[in-house]
């Protein structure tokens, strides 16, 4: 069905664990779509080869079905212009960076990995910000072509006014303006032929016909790079709208450092989607005090993209649990609490898997709630006293919950297998034997340091809800640490 609205994206990288951050763009995009009789597409952009990967793909598209939006075209449900991965359109961006060479907007450069640091570093020391400094702009095209011929490395980087301003109007920040001296000489095409994101997403922008671009703030820097880019293919821009970043209550970035930030921790937790889209939802109108619960009907009706504060949005986690709270007592009725319940318990198959593991551990099965209730539980009532029993001193507990939490970060896959080699790796790197490392990494878990087996148990958690409690664990090891307890 074609129809004649905005067409608007949600455009993620499947780099990590899907963030809080992607579903509250995704939604303002959504109900964008919804208000104007739009379009709302999802397009994955993975250029960033080293990084991306299909699991986390799978992630992002099972976790932002799960808050309940729906997209009419995507890498899972085609449309007229896919393909919708950027992996896949791969040979389609190569015309374009040729177009710019043969225009004089783009030239080829040669500098090595190397070069670009030592320029980077003489600029770091001569207190200059890092960029481009123009050695590649102005080469022969002879020497370019025997140099190409001679098999050496070569990026396409886009050309930069010199002078002068670049001004534009933001939906959000009203008329902004950049000095172009400010702009890098960007390369848009790396050395394996892979555009980069400023590329990719513009060409991607304009053949699927994307008329408002609607993402984070911290994409409004890149708009002069990308406003250019448009000027030299001769397209007609989208509108920019840039949304305030959501914050901690302390103003900072949203980070998981702070906040739980993973859609998957929501969920697991037993946050409705609902409640989580009502939420988010609520940065986006403008509604007097006392009428803040909003399905999504509701929140398409109140939208307000034309009232959006640059001031930040806050993500106070306080009004979440009673938003949440709310919508379970109000909005469910008894049947849907039970169904929901069950289906939230099975997220997963934590439920079945935790049977599985628990069966040979009990002699009655009025014993399951205290075995296997972690696996469900939002806290599991870490206090000094839970970490007693350990043959490791508080400090070496810190070391082990602090190291784990921080290699944990690094992993690319999490499962059994993944978690099982990963926490041999961190006990050699600790000069400990694995049975040393793992009792408080048990209790840091799940509570108690008789529950079901760890790396296990770890993996049916999530990366997310460990984190937390690694986070939690530290906090209270850290204490004991401080007191000399
Ligand atoms: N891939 C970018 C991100 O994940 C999208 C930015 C955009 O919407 O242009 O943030």
């Amino acid at each position: 069905m074609t129809t004649t609205g905005p067409r608007v994206r949600i455009a993620p990288s499947p780099t990590g664990e899907p963030h809080v951050g992607t579903a509250y763009i995704a939604l303002f995009n959504y109900l964008f779509a919804k208000k104007h009789g739009g379009t709302f597409i999802l397009r994955i952009e993975d250029t960033d080869a080293t990084r991306s990967t299909l699991e986390f793909e799978q992630k992002v598209l099972d976790a932002l079905k799960w808050t309940g939006l729906s997209w009419s075209e995507g890498p899972d449900v085609g449309g007229p212009y896919g393909p919708y991965r950027q992996s896949d359109r791969k040979a389609m961006y190569q015309p374009y960076g040729q177009e710019l060479l043969d225009k004089g907007h783009a030239f080829r450069c040669f500098c090595t990995p190397e070069r670009l640091e030592q320029m980077r570093e003489a600029q770091r020391a001569a207190g200059k910000p890092p960029k481009y400094d123009g050695l590649c702009l102005n080469l022969k095209a002879e020497e370019v072509t025997s140099r190409m011929a001679a098999g050496e490395a070569t990026v396409i980087r886009m050309k930069i006014p010199t002078d002068g301003n670049c001004e534009f109007h933001d939906g959000v920040y009203g008329d902004v303006s950049i000095p172009w001296d400010s702009v890098d000489m960007q390369v848009l095409i790396k050395a394996d032929g892979m555009p980069t994101y400023h590329m990719a997403n513009v060409i991607d922008d304009h053949l699927m016909k994307i008329t408002h671009v609607a993402r984070g703030e911290e994409w409004l820097a890149s708009v002069p790079k990308h406003i250019l880019l448009y000027r030299y293919f001769g397209w007609e821009q989208p509108v920019f709208m840039h949304l305030s970043l959501m914050r901690n209550a302390d103003k900072s970035k949203l980070s998981k450092r702070k906040n739980p930030t993973s859609i998957s921790y929501y969920s697991a937790l037993g946050y409705l989607p609902e409640a989580l889209m009502n939420f988010l939802g609520l940065f986006f109108v403008q509604i007097p005090e006392g009428e803040e619960m909003l399905t999504m009907d509701e929140l398409t009706e109140k939208f307000d993209p034309d009232n959006l504060s640059k001031a930040g949005a806050i993500f106070d986690i306080q009004k979440l649990d009673w938003l949440n709270g709310r919508w379970i007592r109000e909005k469910l009725s008894p049947e849907d609490f039970i169904a929901r319940t069950l289906e939230w318990a099975s997220e997963n198959s934590r439920l079945t898997e935790g049977l599985k593991l628990s069966q040979s551990r009990i002699s009655k099965l009025g014993e399951l709630p205290g075995l296997a209730g972690f696996l469900l539980s939002s806290d599991v009532g870490l206090t000094p006293a839970s970490f007693a029993g350990l043959k490791t001193t508080p400090a070496e507990t810190l070391e082990i919950l602090q190291t784990v939490q921080a290699d944990l970060e690094k992993m690319i896959e999490w499962n059994v297998e993944s978690i099982d080699a990963e926490l041999r790796a961190i006990s050699d790197k600790l000069g400990k034997k694995l049975r040393v490392v793992t009792p408080p990494l048990f209790v840091a878990v799940s509570g108690s340091s008789r529950s079901l087996p760890l790396f296990d148990s770890m993996a049916l958690l999530g990366r997310s809800v460990v984190r937390q409690r690694l986070k939690i664990a530290a906090t209270v090891v850290a204490s004991m640490v401080g007191s000399g307890t």
